[in-house]
């Protein structure tokens, strides 16, 4: 949650749900999606932003979002063209690894490594 309108969304609905609301067939199709966004191995990165911003200006959470768009909907080439739209001098190549954004990310992200999987997939 990044605003304070999703916190009152989520209480909301948890406000008016019940313990065991969920039928088993929900309960099956929730368990299939979870293991088919799994197995697409996405970076869980949850675009809060405390990691920035990177002494480098490295959009990390835009490079995060532009790998798993490749990956979720199987569209390398279009997020290939998009990740040339962040200047050279900021993509993820240019990381230090300095590791202050790591020390600041809530999900413990290997941000670095994660960088550079994300440039090699995107270049
Ligand atoms: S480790 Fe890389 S991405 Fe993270 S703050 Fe340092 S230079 Fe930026
Ligand atoms: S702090 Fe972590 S989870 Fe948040 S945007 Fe940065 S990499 Fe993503």
């Amino acid at each position: 949650m990044t605003t304070i309108e999703q916190v009152k969304e989520n209480i909301q609905i948890v406000s008016n749900s019940s313990e065991n609301c969920f039928t088993e067939t929900q309960l099956k199709t929730f368990s299939e999606v979870r293991k088919a966004f799994k197995e697409l191995s996405p970076i869980t990165c949850t675009r809060c932003k405390y990691c920035l911003p990177c002494p480098q200006g490295i959009p990390i959470p835009d490079i995060f979002d532009t790998y798993n768009q490749a990956k979720i909907y199987d569209d390398l080439r279009r997020m290939k063209i998009l990740y040339t739209w962040i200047p050279e001098d900021k993509r993820a190549h240019v990381c230090k690894e300095c590791h202050i954004c790591e020390e600041k990310c809530p999900q413990k992200l290997p941000i670095v490594s994660l960088l550079k999987k994300a440039n090699t997939l995107l270049t």
